[in-house]
């Protein structure tokens, strides 16, 4: 009789464990324990530093195996770059994830597979994972809508939000054994211009928080298409060049969205624009597919027959051949290449030719992780290496803060003040140790709510 009881009581015990994202921003991995299922949220890569990409290569610190359902917010790879690893490590679950992150997790996985294969090779090891194994992990997928209840078993449920942060990304909701749980993903900066805004929730026992921007808040976002505007005329006035680092999903089609805005109203000076990045090509399309999910605005526009992705002066290259064409083009001009970080992609050859001009402009206009290139330029370094070669920054380097994809420190508190009654407890991962411990201290001194930020492999009872 002892022994049954103790049965029960154990399984009554909720887990929660912290395998990836914690106090840093890459590597989002977590295992959510209930009494009869395993669920993860998000199984991302670790980014940076050479020292935490070491990380992808270790084995999971659980058995995929025994895993029985993913839930994933959205299609970044630090939330979905390990989902082939998962499978060739014996994963068989379902996914479930919304059907634009569905389709976008195919593009992002496949172009992340080309740029980890160049570098298994130059570091002599089998790359994390092969196209058969991508292929195979996104047949366990289902895309599923913003407000649909899936019952994963009779006592789990979960449902997706809409998050705000790219197209498809989601806020999701688990309910366990009796109590909520809610993973916020990666949280939205609305107003932005094709995105709806972030959807509040009212009730969580627990939420688990990302804190990117824990410690900062950005520029107001009425003046951010006036930086923009500025940064254009300024470097066509100087005949430089102007080096947008963008990742492909979202911030370039609102990069093009902007634009497309300031090109028509005749506000920048006439410039050849190229978007030299055959990712953000294929998301666009991607983009076309799913106008339901855009905010009432870009709606608008699109019904009264404003093609959001054309203008005079854009171009998009998509071969090797027109990327390399664009250094024909006499400046100024203005150039969208990924990767959003300078990690990789074809904004290092513009940088390698640019960034030693004066008259020329790095514009920054998302989260650079510590270690990337991108920090590091605008951290202030004098001089990088790209390719092997040493290159000068005698370039002006910019940055706008509030085109950031996520929300800023009030955002997040903004976010959780929506909640109606408080969360047992808070826990705050996706964010470098100062931006998560500062949201941890206002959480405990402006909302009175237990929070925490977890180490790597930290396990909390529920
Ligand atoms: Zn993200």
């Amino acid at each position: 009789m002892r022994v049954v009881f103790l049965f029960l009581w154990y399984n009554l015990i909720m887990k929660l464990h912290f395998f990836g994202a914690t106090r840093i921003v890459t590597g989002s991995n977590y295992l959510l324990e209930t009494g009869n299922a395993k669920i993860l949220i998000d199984c991302g890569i670790f980014q940076g530093t050479r020292y935490v990409e070491e990380k992808n290569y270790e084995d999971f610190p659980f058995n995929p195996k025994e895993i029985d359902f993913l839930l994933v917010t959205h299609a970044h790879l630090d939330h979905i770059g390990r989902i082939p690893k998962l499978y060739k490590d014996g994963f068989r679950g379902k996914i479930f994830t919304t059907r634009p992150t569905k389709d976008f997790a195919r593009i992002m996985l496949e172009d992340g597979l080309g740029i980890m294969e160049k570098e298994a090779k130059n570091l002599k090891r089998e790359p994390l994972f092969t196209i058969t194994d991508i292929e195979a992990s996104l047949k366990l997928m289902e895309g599923i809508d913003y407000g649909q209840k899936i019952d994963l078993t009779p006592e789990v449920s979960c449902q997706f939000r809409d998050a705000g942060h790219i197209l498809g990304s989601a806020i999701i909701e688990v309910w366990a054994d009796g109590k909520k749980i809610v993973f916020s993903g990666d949280l939205g900066n609305p107003p932005v211009p094709l995105l709806k805004p972030t959807e509040f929730i009212d009730k969580a026992d627990y939420i688990v928080i990302e804190s990117t921007y824990g410690d900062r808040n950005h520029e107001a976002k009425k003046n951010r298409q006036d930086i923009l505007e500025n940064a254009i005329e300024d470097t066509a006035a100087k005949g430089g060049v102007l080096m947008i680092p963008a990742f492909a999903l979202e911030r370039t089609q609102e990069l093009l969205y902007e634009l497309n805005e300031l090109v028509e109203n005749h506000r920048i000076p006439q410039v050849p624009i190229f978007v030299d990045s055959p990712l953000a090509i294929k998301s666009l399309e991607i983009y076309k597919k799913y106008p339901d999910y855009y905010n009432k605005k870009a709606t608008y526009l699109i019904n009264s027959g404003d093609d959001l992705f054309k203008f005079p002066g854009l171009t998009f290259t998509e071969t090797v051949e027109e990327s390399k064409r664009i250094n024909d083009i006499k400046p100024p001009k203005i150039i969208i290449a990924g990767s959003g970080m300078s990690t990789g992609g074809r904004i290092l050859h513009h940088e390698i030719r640019y960034l030693p001009d004066p008259n020329s402009c790095l514009l920054i206009i998302s989260y650079q992780v510590a270690g990337s290139l991108g920090r590091r330029v605008l951290d202030g370094e004098k001089e990088v290496k790209i390719f092997n070669e040493t290159v000068p920054v005698r370039a002006e380097v910019k940055a706008v803060g509030a085109y950031s994809a996520h929300a800023d420190q009030q955002g997040l508190y903004n976010w959780l003040v929506r909640f109606e009654e408080p969360a047992k407890r808070i826990f705050v991962v996706h964010g470098e140790e100062g931006p998560a411990l500062a949201l941890v201290q206002l959480i405990r001194d402006h909302l009175g709510i237990d929070a925490s930020a977890p180490m790597l492999n930290e396990v909390v009872e529920l």
